[in-house]
């Protein structure tokens, strides 16, 4: 397993469409490992496969359900359609590719989401507040969307200089990743 480099706000990846996944092997199972690691390094709560730069559909979330994280949601969702979704919520939100910006972001409060999981198995999942936002995070990410597309335009325009800024290669002041290729401590 391995921590791989989180791809940033700017690099054209993130602006492509993952493909579907056809192939459920031991390869598959490994890059899954791979974006387990790599969303735990960075203290992700969630982490999208275009994200590493792999163009294919498959995402993972681990999401507190308390606030000391005691209690988590992690699931892996392999080519996840969001079938249904109610109600709305507003809340801030964030992403490991725009380190540094966050906002408030309305979505769906709950979705119903049909995936597979890594052997192939079709599964659906009932999400509600901060998993079912996440999961539309994720889904996002596979189709080449990222959240500052989903503020109003008088906030984006606002984010403008600081999204540029990224986007030539300019860090926040602070921002560390871990160290990519480095395996998990124990
Ligand atoms: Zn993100």
């Amino acid at each position: 397993m391995a921590v791989l480099p989180v791809r940033l706000y700017g690099d054209p990846v993130l602006r492509k469409r993952a493909a579907d996944v056809t192939s459920f092997d031991g390869s598959l199972r490994r890059r899954i490992a791979d974006l387990r690691e790599t969303m735990a390094a960075y203290h992700g709560v969630g982490l999208a496969a275009t994200q590493v730069g792999v163009l294919e559909r498959v995402a993972v979330v681990d999401v507190p359900l308390d606030e000391e994280g005691i209690t988590r949601a992690a699931y892996t969702l392999v080519n996840p359609v969001i079938e249904h979704r109610a109600a709305s919520q507003t809340a801030e939100e964030g992403c490991l590719s725009i380190p540094g910006i966050y906002e408030d972001v309305t979505r769906a409060q709950q979705i119903r989401v049909r995936y597979q999981d890594e052997e192939g198995r079709s599964a659906r999942l009932e999400a509600e507040g901060y998993l079912s936002r996440a999961i539309q995070h994720e889904v996002d990410h596979l189709d080449g969307v990222l959240f500052v597309d989903r503020l109003s335009p008088l906030k984006r325009q606002f984010l403008r200089r600081a999204l540029d800024a990224l986007a030539r290669g300019e860090l926040p002041e602070g921002y560390a990743p871990p160290l990519a290729g480095s395996g998990g401590a124990s």
